[in-house]
C-alpha cells in the first residue's frame, strides 16, 4: 500500500487536524437521529439503511423500524414477510434480509447484546470493513477506522491520492490514512466529523474548501479530479413488460423468486407480447443497468401463472412490493378512482 508522501507529512499534524475537525463539528455537525442515542442496534439499522441510500431518504424509513422493530429481539423474531414491508420502498432489499439474519445471530450466539469487538461485529451477515468499523465507532465509540464514500472523498483529497479508491491499491492507502488520522479514544466524535466534512464541506463537485476546517493541511491542487476512479463499465439497457390486469376490485400480482428480490410482489410478467401504448412508463438503475418498466392493460387469462394471486383493492396495503412497481400502483390506481394512500399501511 502506497500512501501519498503528503499525507506522511500531514501526520505529524494529526492532533491539530483532528482538533479543528472536532470544534468545526461541535458547531456544524446535524442533528440526525441515530447521533441522538449511541444505542448499537439503531446504530446497525442505520448504518445499513444508509448503504446506497441517501440520509434525507432514510430518516422516515429509520424512524418508523425502530418504532415497529426497537430492538435484536423484536426484529429476530418477525416474519420476513413483515420485514420486507417495513423495508419496501428503501430498495436493495438483500440488507433488509441480511439485517434480519444478523439480528438473529445477535438473538442466538450473543444473548441479544451486539457484541463491542470489530472481528465479531464483521462476522455478522450483511457487515463489511466499512459497515463494522462504522457500528465499532458510532455504537461503542472505538477508535477503528471507517471509510465510507464521504471520508473517500476527503481522505484522497487530504492526501493527494492519485490512485484510483475503487482499486485494491487506491483502497489500501486510504484505509491506512483513516487508520493514521484516528484518535487514542473517541472514535465516535472523529468519524462523524470527517464523514459530515464530506457531506457539507468537502463536496463532490464545488466543495467549500474556503470554508473548510482543515484546509491548511490539504494537498489537493485541484479538488474536483479527485478521488480518481477506475473507468466505468457502460450501462446496458433492459426492457420490463407487465401487465396491469383488474378484474371485480381486485389486481393481479404476482411473487418474485430470484434471491435479490424474493418476496417481493409486482406486476405480472409479459412475454414479448405486443400492446400498444403502455399506461405507465418508468426507468430505473439496477446495477450497471438501467431498466425500462412497461405497464400495458390486458384482460385475465383463463388460468394463473405458478406465483399469482388475486389481491383485493384494500389488502394491497399488507404486501411489499418492488419500488418501480409501488411506483406503478401509485400512478395507475387513480384510473379505478382510488387513492395511492391506499397501499400505505
Ligand atoms: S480544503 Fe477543500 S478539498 Fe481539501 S479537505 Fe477541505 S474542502 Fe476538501
Amino acid at each position: 500500500m502506497k500512501i501519498p508522501a503528503s499525507f506522511r507529512d500531514q501526520k505529524a499534524h494529526a492532533a491539530e487536524l483532528r482538533f479543528k475537525l472536532a470544534q468545526w463539528f461541535r458547531l456544524n455537525g446535524r442533528d440526525l437521529p441515530w447521533r441522538r442515542s449511541p444505542d448499537p442496534y439503531a446504530v446497525m439499522v442505520s448504518e445499513f439503511m444508509l448503504q446506497q441510500t441517501q440520509v434525507v431518504t432514510v430518516i422516515a424509513y429509520f424512524e418508523r423500524w425502530l418504532k415497529r422493530f426497537p430492538d435484536f429481539n423484536t426484529l429476530a423474531a418477525a416474519s420476513e414477510e413483515e420485514v420486507m414491508h417495513v423495508w419496501q420502498g428503501l430498495g436493495y432489499y438483500s440488507r433488509a434480509r441480511n439485517l434480519h439474519r444478523a439480528a438473529k445471530c445477535v438473538v442466538d450466539e450473543h444473548g441479544g447484546q451486539l457484541p463491542d469487538d470489530p472481528a465479531a461485529i464483521a462476522r455478522l451477515p450483511g457487515v463489511g470493513r466499512y459497515t463494522a468499523g462504522a457500528i465499532a465507532s458510532f455504537g461503542f465509540d472505538q477508535a477503528a477506522a471507517a471509510v465510507d464514500a464521504n471520508i473517500a472523498r476527503v481522505l484522497a483529497r487530504l492526501g493527494n491520492l492519485r490512485e484510483p479508491i475503487d482499486a485494491r491499491a487506491g483502497s489500501d492507502a486510504l484505509w491506512a490514512m483513516a487508520s493514521d488520522l484516528l484518535p487514542e479514544s473517541g472514535g465516535r466524535e472523529h468519524t462523524s466529523a470527517l464523514m459530515e466534512l464530506g457531506a457539507l464541506v468537502c463536496l463532490p463537485r464545488k466543495p467549500h474548501c474556503a470554508l473548510c476546517p482543515v484546509r491548511d493541511y490539504c494537498a489537493a491542487p485541484d479538488p474536483e479530479l479527485l478521488p480518481v476512479k477506475k473507468p466505468r463499465r457502460a450501462s446496458v439497457r433492459i426492457d420490463e413488460n407487465c401487465a396491469w390486469i383488474v378484474e371485480a376490485g381486485a389486481l393481479l400480482l404476482e411473487q418474485q423468486s430470484g434471491t435479490r428480490w424474493r418476496g417481493l410482489w409486482k406486476l405480472p410478467a409479459l412475454n414479448g407480447e405486443s400492446l400498444g401504448e403502455p399506461l405507465f412508463k418508468i426507468e430505473y438503475p439496477f446495477t450497471h443497468h438501467v431498466v425500462t418498466l412497461r405497464v400495458y392493460g390486458k384482460s385475465a387469462e383463463a388460468e394463473l401463472m405458478p406465483g399469482q394471486r388475486w389481491f383485493a383493492f384494500k389488502e394491497l396495503a399488507g404486501a411489499a412490493f418492488a419500488a418501480a412497481h409501488r411506483r406503478a400502483l401509485v400512478a395507475l390506481l387513480p384510473l379505478h378512482g382510488l387513492p395511492a394512500s391506499l397501499l400505505d399501511s
